[in-house]
């Protein structure tokens, strides 16, 4: 009788053990961790995709690649319930699971001497992070490059101490919050409204968004009203999501399935999306 098959085979639902090895506080519930494998290669992911993160013994939640650090896994991560809490503290020295990455990409790739519109609403900047190094990057290739920023308030402001790099690598950055103390010398009011007065050309721009979906829907609004065509707006749609092969289900939408379509979309797409209430 032939010999049985070692149980070694590893398929897309058995989580990769990795190691945070940095950890530190973005806001009073936003945490950026950077993970290296326990053992064997280094995850390739590009800005856009997400890795499903396990917190051992407590659960699973897709998180964006918020950027890079070295060829670490960079993830930035708000504590909204169980999950992100556990994930939040996890120490250097903690190991969490980590599937994939999945999904697609910004598409950075398909740019090339367009002006670029990266809005951010919250939480949404981390998932466009590694866009802003993108464009940094192939700064030379692209016209106009702006990256626009609505927060609740100053204090829930992402990467503050980068905002001022990305305006010295060339970029215009403006920032906006919801609501801030007499302190505050900066924006308030929605980060769509940002779009008016932003330095791009509507006919040569590709803009990107992620954030709460009222913000990207009023953002989505703004661009075309100065004349983006709907198909070069892309959108990040971050429902809720499960197994993150297309198999379960509890991502679709219509005809899509977020995790293994999305979860960048184009406008013109997405519209009929977000039109589907929060699952
Ligand atoms: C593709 C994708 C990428 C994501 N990237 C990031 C990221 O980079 N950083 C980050 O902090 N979060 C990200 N999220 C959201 C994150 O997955 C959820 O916050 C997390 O799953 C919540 O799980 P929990 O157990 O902590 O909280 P739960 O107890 O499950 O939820 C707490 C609250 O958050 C709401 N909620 C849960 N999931 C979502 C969601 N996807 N969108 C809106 N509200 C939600 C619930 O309705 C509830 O009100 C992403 C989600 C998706 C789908």
């Amino acid at each position: 009788m032939a010999a049985a098959e070692p149980l070694t085979a590893v398929g897309p639902m058995t989580p990769r053990p990795f190691r945070v090895v940095e950890r530190h506080r973005e806001t009073r519930d936003t945490w950026t961790l950077e993970l290296e494998p326990v053992a064997g290669e280094q995850l390739e992911a590009l800005p856009g995709q997400f890795t499903m993160l396990y917190a051992f013994g407590v659960g699973e939640a897709p998180i964006s690649i918020s950027g890079r650090s070295g060829g670490r896994l960079v993830h930035t991560v708000r504590a909204v319930g169980a999950v992100s809490e556990a994930i939040c503290a996890a120490r250097p020295g903690t190991v969490l699971g980590v599937r994939g990455p999945f999904g697609n990409a910004w598409p950075l790739e398909e740019i090339a001497g367009d002006d670029l519109v990266i809005v951010a609403g919250g939480i949404g900047l981390a998932p466009l992070r590694g866009a802003v190094y993108g464009a940094i990057d192939r700064r030379d290739s692209l016209g106009e490059v702006a990256v626009l920023y609505g927060s609740r308030t100053p204090r829930d402001l992402l990467f503050v101490r980068e905002l001022d790099r990305w305006r010295q690598a060339g970029l215009e950055v403006e920032v906006t919050v919801d609501a801030a103390g007499p302190d505050w010398r900066g924006k308030v009011g929605v980060v769509g409204k940002l779009v008016a007065s932003a330095r791009f050309d509507p006919d040569a721009a590709t803009c990107l968004l992620c954030g709460p979906e009222v913000m990207m829907r009023y953002t989505a609004l703004a661009l075309l009203e100065r004349g983006v065509a709907a198909a070069r707006i892309f959108v990040s749609m971050e429902r809720n999501m499960r197994c993150a092969l297309g198999h379960c289900g509890h991502c679709q939408l219509g005809p899509t399935m977020i995790c293994r379509d999305g979860p960048v979309y184009p406008y013109d797409v997405a519209e009929r999306l977000i039109a589907v209430r929060e699952l």
